[in-house]
């Protein structure tokens, strides 16, 4: 079976890896300080915060927007269910905006119907690797008092008008899964602009723990004493796996050239093909594919995706829209409730899309799709 997303390790990665288990640190030590300023340089953040995965990244990142009861969060139901269901960890109202018919990214029209006084934070995601409309939505959130999150799960190395993701809005998150476009194996990031927000992230991964004299309400407990003033949660990283995220960053660039062609070969290869329709890119951005979302046309996508996985080709299909979980399901919210999410999902089927492709694999998995799609 080829699968639809793998990691790359070689063995700089291993050599990075087995230097740390034999130094004097394993959790929080040097390789963790240097894994955030090299993620801090690489997407224009001035602050990283590195955690065990995407999800307690989006945990970490509602929270130190000050996400909690009586505060709705307004997001896209194209993602994987963390997007929104972290927000419900932290007691919001998530309220779901429809997505732009073509990217499937969150639709800053449907985003601006919906932000009422008591939205806190705007959250889109990148979906595919392709950046959210930054612009409008750092406009909304702007005019609204609101923050922009933008989950990066799919996107850390793409660009939108020259600039990196993770500059773009006031909170961004990664995940660092092995099917992620680089990995730590388990592992994630917040990266931010704002220095606060940045200050409010690492307390929320770090317990809460207050350890700086200036700001402990009883200063004078003794040499040992360490307080807590809000609670958090144990999130970070271990050097271990950061020594594997700072060697894997190293190889980004070229992970995002191999994705390119391959995301090329796909569009050669299914062009001519009817019954399908490809990915969108706009010219403003500099996408690294995550995914390679194919629309199958005229009601036929399971078909094709049996199909292709008879064949031993491993497709995926990204994402259920997030309010038909039954989570959300026993919320109230109903089937139906974004169409351009809905008509997206009836048709997507992830093609394999990771940097161990060949040529040939590639040129296998067109050759399923066309014998799938022509029957
Ligand atoms: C993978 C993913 C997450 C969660 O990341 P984990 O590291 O698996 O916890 C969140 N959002 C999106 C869009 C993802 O693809």
């Amino acid at each position: 079976m080829i699968p639809y997303g793998r990691q790359s390790v070689d063995e700089s990665d291993i050599a990075a890896v087995v230097d740390v288990l034999r130094g004097d640190w394993l959790t929080t030590g040097p390789a963790v300080a240097r894994f955030e300023q090299d993620l801090e340089r690489l997407s224009g953040a001035t602050r990283c915060v590195s955690v065990t995965s995407g999800t307690a990244a989006l945990h970490v990142a509602y929270a130190a927007a000050g996400v909690g009861p009586g505060d709705e969060v307004v997001t896209t139901p194209m993602t994987f269910v963390a997007t929104a269901s972290s927000a419900l960890a932290l007691g919001a109202t998530v309220r779901f905006a429809d997505v732009e018919e073509d990217t499937a990214n969150i639709d800053p029209a449907a985003v601006d119907a919906l932000v009422t006084d008591r939205t806190k934070v705007i959250a889109g995601v990148d979906y595919a690797g392709h950046p959210i409309e930054a612009d409008a939505l750092n406009e909304i959130a702007s005019r609204t008092g609101t923050l922009l999150l933008e989950d990066a799960a799919h996107s850390i190395g793409s660009t939108y008008r020259g600039r990196p993701v993770g500059s773009l809005a006031d909170l961004t998150t990664f995940s660092f899964f092995p099917t992620k476009n680089m990995t730590t194996a388990e592992g994630g990031a917040v990266a931010t602009t704002d220095a606060a927000l940045g200050e409010r992230a690492h307390r929320f991964h770090f317990i809460g723990l207050v350890r700086d004299r200036d700001e402990m309400r009883h200063p004078d407990e003794g040499p040992w004493h360490q307080e807590v003033h809000e609670w958090g949660l144990n999130y970070r990283l271990p050097d271990v796996l950061a020594a594997l995220g700072t060697s894997q960053l190293r190889r980004l660039a070229a992970f995002k050239a191999r994705r390119a062609e391959i995301f090329v070969r796909y569009a050669e290869a299914l062009g001519d093909l009817d019954g399908v329709r490809l990915p969108t890119r706009r010219d403003h951005v500099d996408p690294i594919w995550h995914l390679y979302p194919l629309r199958v046309l005229e009601g036929r996508r399971r078909e094709v995706f049996e199909a292709m996985r008879a064949d031993g080709i491993g497709v995926q299909v990204n994402y259920l829209p997030v309010y038909r979980h039954p989570l959300f399901e026993d919320l109230g919210l109903r089937r139906g409730l974004c169409p351009n999410a809905e008509a997206f999902y009836a048709e997507e089927l992830s093609l394999p899309m990771h940097v161990g492709l060949t040529d040939d694999d590639v040129d296998r998995v067109a050759d399923s799709v066309r014998r799938a799609v022509r029957g």
